[in-house]
């Protein structure tokens, strides 16, 4: 559904008018373009040490245009902020206010990427309380960049090494306008298990993938996102919808399978269809969910077990028959939706928040599984996005939804698609186990 405020706002009368009434003023955001620039400007890298010579290193290899020293006149497209070797947090003051000074500078659309090493328990005190206060400034700066810039961070895990293509592979995405509605976030990389495609355009080229519950809004999306990178893509959802699920498998000139994933043999039904269809399965997104909402004093068994059986028990046992088949290709892809519910709950949820959070358990729990084979499983926890199901919000509650965001703004389904395609691609080799919100920064749960 159009968001008319955002459009109205970005007009040159209402602009005037909601500054001077003190108005939220969303920017249009800068999305992915195929053939666009990476950053809209030069990126300044700040700090010294391993993490910033690699990140300027990497992003001159991209052909950007690098800057190590803030130009009080320079315009900035982003600000790379490299904390990853602070011991203390007074080591966090000369990067963070050269870095703060080049803000007021970023572009519309800009981008701040923090890239800092995880508070373990095992840290001495003053290292801990440095790393872990780099979350409280990244999450801060997100907050308070305004035009449709954004502030993500990179946490090295103890086995990445700055200058590693999993680190690279982050970096790319955060910078680019897929991630135009991440903000707020960490991106935790670990080990060297990432590729860098030889055309950041078409990163799934070759792969084959699987998208449940594709007939419509985000599965819809996804499919698309998917086919516009590369991959060849089978959709999947009930046979009731098998009419919009022909028309997205026309559009993505894929193959459509109708099943319930329910079914006792959905994942050998899968694997049988992308095997025999297209010759291998390198992807499988879960998307499929429903929501069946009611308080818990008033919850039946249907309403119970429906939301737990297709949106968590489904993908356990597909899981389970896709890993134990020996037949997905290398280094396989899993990519399930969670959702910011399953994160801070909801009320009138409590069966869907359950499933959800199910799904982030499900994903940390299965990485170590999928490593092995050098395959990754990760979440993908959209806030409020734009489809039919909060197109039948009441108007002023939609409105208050869309406006609790540091982007001011509800996401659209292709957000959603953009950061899965980004983890299902070679790209994101060096990140398993973990929960990427797609939500603007929204409060809820932040
Ligand atoms: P949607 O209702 O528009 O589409 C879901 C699709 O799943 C439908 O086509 C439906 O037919 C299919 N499906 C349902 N049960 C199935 C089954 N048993 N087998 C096969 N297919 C089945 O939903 P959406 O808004 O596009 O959401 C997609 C995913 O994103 C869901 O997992 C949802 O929980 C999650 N999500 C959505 C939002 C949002 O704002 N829309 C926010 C957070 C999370």
């Amino acid at each position: 559904m159009a968001d008319k405020y955002l459009n109205l706002v970005n007009s040159a009368l209402g602009k005037t008018a909601a500054k001077k009434l003190g108005l939220p003023r969303p920017a249009h955001l800068r999305r992915y373009q195929p053939g666009a620039p990476l950053v809209p400007g030069p990126v300044l890298v700040v700090g010294a040490g391993a993490g910033a010579d690699a990140a300027a290193t990497t992003v001159l290899d991209w052909g950007l245009d690098v800057r190590r020293h803030a130009d009080p006149r320079g315009k900035y497209g982003a600000v790379i902020l490299a904390l990853d070797e602070v011991a203390h947090p007074d080591d966090l003051s000369g990067p963070v206010l050269e870095a703060a000074a080049a803000l007021k500078r970023l572009r519309p659309g800009g981008r701040m990427v923090t890239i800092s090493r995880p508070a373990e328990a095992e840290n001495d005190p003053a290292t801990a309380a440095a790393r872990q206060g780099v979350d409280g400034l990244l999450r801060s700066i997100a907050h308070e960049l305004r035009g449709g810039a954004t502030g993500n961070g990179i946490l090295l895990g103890p086995d990445a090494a700055p200058s590693s293509s999993s680190v690279a592979g982050a970096l790319h995405f955060l910078l680019s306008g897929r991630s135009a509605y991440v903000d707020g976030q960490f991106l935790r990389v670990d080990g060297d298990g990432a590729t860098i495609p030889a055309d950041w355009d078409k990163p799934l080229s070759g792969k084959v993938a699987v998208v449940t519950g594709a007939a419509q809004g985000i599965g819809a999306a996804i499919a698309r996102t998917l086919r516009r990178d590369g991959a060849d893509v089978v959709v999947v959802d009930i046979p009731p919808a098998g009419e919009s699920l022909a028309e997205v498998a026309n559009a993505v000139q894929g193959t459509a399978l109708q099943l319930d994933i329910t079914a006792d043999d959905a994942g050998r039904r899968i694997l049988d269809h992308a095997l025999g269809r297209h010759g291998r399965l390198d992807i499988m997104v879960h998307n499929a969910g429903i929501t069946r909402d009611k308080l818990l004093a008033n919850m039946d068994e249907s309403r119970w077990t429906s939301v737990l059986q297709v949106n968590i028990a489904a993908q356990l046992r597909i899981n389970e028959q896709l890993l134990g088949s020996g037949q997905l290709s290398e280094a396989p892809r899993i990519v399930s939706l969670a959702s910011t519910s399953g994160i801070a709950g909801n009320r009138g949820q409590t069966n869907y928040a359950a499933s959800k959070a199910g799904i982030i358990g499900m994903v940390r729990a299965s990485a170590g599984q999928l490593a092995d084979s050098g395959g990754t499983i990760n979440a993908v926890a959209p806030g409020f996005i734009e489809t039919a199901m909060t197109a039948r919000m009441p108007m002023a509650t939609r409105q208050v939804a869309r406006r609790l965001s540091s982007l001011q703004q509800g996401g659209r389904p292709g957000d959603v698609a953009e950061t899965v395609a980004f983890l299902a691609s070679d790209a994101a080799g060096g990140i398993s186990g973990q929960v990427v919100r797609v939500c603007g920064q929204n409060m809820v749960g932040a």
